[in-house]
């Protein structure tokens, strides 16, 4: 039984002085694995001020400096990306393929972040003003369980690439992946104070974060509820606020895809990462002349989907988080099946052969109206609700009408026609006949998916500050 009781502050994992425990349970197999003994307030304040002594040295370094450190990280995530994958198939049941991907991308964050930092421009000339970008300050930067190394490695490759020192809360559920990415961040050798690393509550930690007055920025992604109590609790202290949230995305069939690549493609994009994906696009939307086609295309493919244990090769889909997560997925699909909509895959309980193990059968509703919820709301689990359209038109205010605005798909033989549906679409990202979206350009949700853009120029960017400097 492992436990974890250290947080790392000022370049040193130090005993935390809170005292809740939380059990770690493996969601495969729903045994204890460890406990891990959260930070408090008093924590926080620690890490906030070890933040604080490292900013003026970190914001005073010079870009080469900043590469170097960007690129030391690299490394340092890179020989731990084997501990990184496997932890995240313990802690949360990511699949093989999934989290070693994620655990690489986590390394690769920096050398992007390194290859932008490089080519960016500190001043600019604006008339006769010179603007000078400058570091926004301490930074806190707020992670969910579904992607932590991603995650907190994107975050903080744009907030050291601008100058920012940072203080790193990734979710209380994610104690072992944390454990392993601050080893392996600590092992690239960065002054003490510019990174700091704690779990915790969010109603404590999380709550310091967002209203203590030395933190200058918060990088949050995580769910629209909590990121809009951060955006209320840091107002008063005037932070700039960046929130990647939830999402309820579209994809989109027009009337002459190709099934055979497409089907498979959206499947993925529905059920990725167990369902528990932000972007996952979990309204399909399908021409009424194609929807036979297509449920028959679907039902096939659901049935080649291997469910079970995560560290398998050929595992599609792990177990959800936790046994609350895995209630809250049966009791939308109960609400699935209540609200009128027709099953024609999966459906409520256990896999046929898995009586251990948060798995939830890979689940497709047809017949869905934008009244049921399982059309409206993010329910974070392999559940896909597939929606008849008419017309072109009504596809696309379809998929327009969502609260959220993160992402979405377009499959069709025709790229000129799936463009101008693209540009179209009410989402910060579209992908056309992929699945896969480009690391370097800007991610981000309009509606309530979130505020402001992460990666590449426009995630470092969210670190700055503009100063205009306009002399006789
Ligand atoms: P969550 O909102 O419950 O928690 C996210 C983080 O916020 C955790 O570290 C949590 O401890 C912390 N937190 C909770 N309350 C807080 C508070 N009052 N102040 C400060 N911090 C607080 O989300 P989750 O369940 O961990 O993650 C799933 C959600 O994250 C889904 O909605 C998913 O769509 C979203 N998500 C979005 C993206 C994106 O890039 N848009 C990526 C991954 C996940």
């Amino acid at each position: 039984m492992r436990s974890f009781n250290q947080a790392y502050i000022d370049g040193a994992f130090v005993q935390v002085q809170g005292n809740e425990t939380l059990s770690i349970i493996n969601p495969a197999s729903e045994q204890v694995i460890g406990q891990v003994t959260l930070a408090n307030r008093a924590d926080t304040v620690l890490a906030i001020e070890a933040a604080t002594r490292a900013q003026p040295t970190l914001a005073s370094t010079r870009k080469a400096e900043r590469i170097d450190m960007l690129l030391a990280l690299q490394q340092a995530v890179l020989s731990n990306s084997d501990r990184l994958r496997d932890a995240a198939i313990e802690e949360y049941g990511g699949v093989l393929a999934r989290t070693q991907w994620v655990s690489q991308y986590a390394a690769q964050c920096f050398k992007n972040t390194a290859h932008v930092l490089d080519g960016y421009e500190w001043v600019r000339t604006i008339g006769e003003a010179s603007v000078i970008m400058e570091p926004v300050g301490v930074a806190a930067l707020i992670a969910p369980w579904n992607s932590v190394a991603g995650t907190v490695c994107s975050k903080l490759a744009c907030a050291i690439a601008a100058g920012c020192a940072s203080v790193i809360k990734p979710s209380e559920l994610s104690p072992i992946q944390t454990h392993v990415l601050a080893t392996a961040l600590h092992e690239a050798g960065l002054p003490d104070g510019v990174f700091n690393i704690l779990l915790g509550r969010g109603h404590d930690v999380g709550d310091e974060l967002t209203t203590h007055p030395g933190v200058t920025k918060i990088s949050f992604t995580g769910s629209t509820s909590t990121g809009k109590q951060i955006a209320r609790a840091s107002i008063e202290t005037m932070k700039r606020v960046s929130l990647s949230l939830g999402g309820k995305s579209a994809t989109l069939l027009l009337d002459d895809v190709d099934l055979a690549t497409a089907v498979p493609l959206a499947m993925s994009a529905a059920f990725m990462n167990n369902g528990q994906a932000c972007v996952a696009g979990s309204r399909l939307l399908v021409p009424r002349a194609r929807l036979g086609e297509v449920i028959s295309a679907v039902r096939r493919h659901v049935d080649t989907m291997r469910i079970g244990d995560p560290s398998d090769p050929q595992t599609a889909i792990g177990p959800a988080v936790s046994q609350a997560h895995y209630e809250r997925v049966q009791t939308y699909i109960r609400r699935g099946l209540e609200q009128g909509a027709t099953l024609i895959a999966g459906g409520t309980g256990r896999p046929q052969g898995l009586e251990k193990g948060y798995y939830v059968r890979p689940t497709v509703f047809a017949d869905v109206t934008d009244r049921m919820d399982i059309a409206n709301e993010e329910i974070f689990g392999p559940v896909l609700s597939i929606m008849t359209y008419d017309s072109l038109e009504q596809a696309i205010a379809m998929a327009n009408r969502s609260d959220y605005g993160l992402q979405a798909y377009v499959f069709s033989s025709d790229p000129d026609m799936a463009r101008r549906v693209a540009l179209r679409l009410e989402a910060g990202t579209v992908l056309i006949n992929r699945h896969t979206s480009e690391l370097m350009a800007p991610f981000g949700g309009r509606k309530q998916s979130g505020l402001g853009r992460e990666f590449g120029v426009f995630g470092l960017e969210a670190f700055l500050e503009a100063k205009t400097v306009v002399a006789d």
